[in-house]
């Protein structure tokens, strides 16, 4: 490890220490950012965040937060998260005024997919671990949304090819799904997101100092190296394109 990645105290550099970097038009992104969200409150009610507890995720958190809006967060606890996830679901369900709703898998159908599959069936296909995507996490999306006339999520146009054209309001699923989706931060830089968290002293993640830039389930999520793209982490065994868990692919 380098001397930059060492504090002063000669303990391992915190994320926001290595990270926070305000892009030039910053203030301006954070400006259009409050009012998206704040647009969303007013006008799309109901509304709803979804929280991976990511750093993206605890920065819109915080922004509802911090300007008093009207809207619950949902996390989807998969019954697979890192021990540190949970603790920060946790903290915040103990520290956010916005309500933390928590969605689960049903139990007999993650029981009847391992029995039937087998324990390590994930890393077996695409479609196998696709399947457990679809109980663990597209189910109980499926049940936090319902009711919902739009929700809120953390994609960056930075964070993937996939991801590139990400717009700040997407209506393309109105019809089929009756959603609105807004993507507060399509323009944030990774340094802008650390920047807020710095800024603002915000609860995160401890994976992230672990170099976890992207956290999903613990056996499917692992920390990237110097080079390596943001989403490196995730599904690491499998090809580039099939690298979504379902919650942002578009039918
Ligand atoms: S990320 Fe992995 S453990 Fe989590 S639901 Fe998808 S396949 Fe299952």
């Amino acid at each position: 490890m380098t001397s930059s990645l060492i504090s002063s105290r000669n303990t391992p550099a915190k994320a926001p220490d290595l990270l926070a970097n305000a892009s030039a038009e910053f203030a301006a992104k954070l400006a259009e950012t409050q009012a998206l969200v704040r647009r969303a409150a007013a006008e799309y009610a109901p509304v709803t965040q979804a929280s991976s507890l990511g750093a993206e995720d605890v920065v819109i958190t915080h922004l509802i937060n911090s300007l008093q809006l009207d809207i619950p967060v949902f996390v989807l606890e998969t019954g697979a998260l890192h021990t540190e996830t949970l603790a920060l679901l946790e903290r915040t369900q103990a520290h956010s005024h916005a309500l933390i709703r928590v969605f689960k898998p049903e139990q007999d159908s993650v029981i009847q997919f391992v029995r039937n599959k087998g324990q390590d069936a994930i890393f077996k296909s695409v479609e196998l671990r696709k399947e457990c995507c679809g109980i663990r996490k597209m189910a109980p999306l499926a049940r936090a949304l319902k009711g919902q006339k739009a929700w809120i999520t953390g994609l960056r146009q930075e964070q993937s090819t996939a991801r590139a054209e990400v717009p700040l309001q997407d209506d393309s699923e109105v019809a089929t799904k009756g959603l609105h989706k807004f993507n507060p931060l399509a323009q944030w830089t990774w340094g802008d997101v650390w920047h807020y968290i710095a800024e603002n002293q915000v609860d995160y993640n401890p994976l992230h100092d672990q170099f976890f830039p992207s956290i999903g389930c613990a056996p499917c999520t692992r920390a990237i190296s110097l080079g390596e793209a943001f989403r490196a982490g995730r599904w690491w065994w499998e090809e580039e394109t099939a690298k979504e868990c379902g919650l942002h692919v578009k039918t």
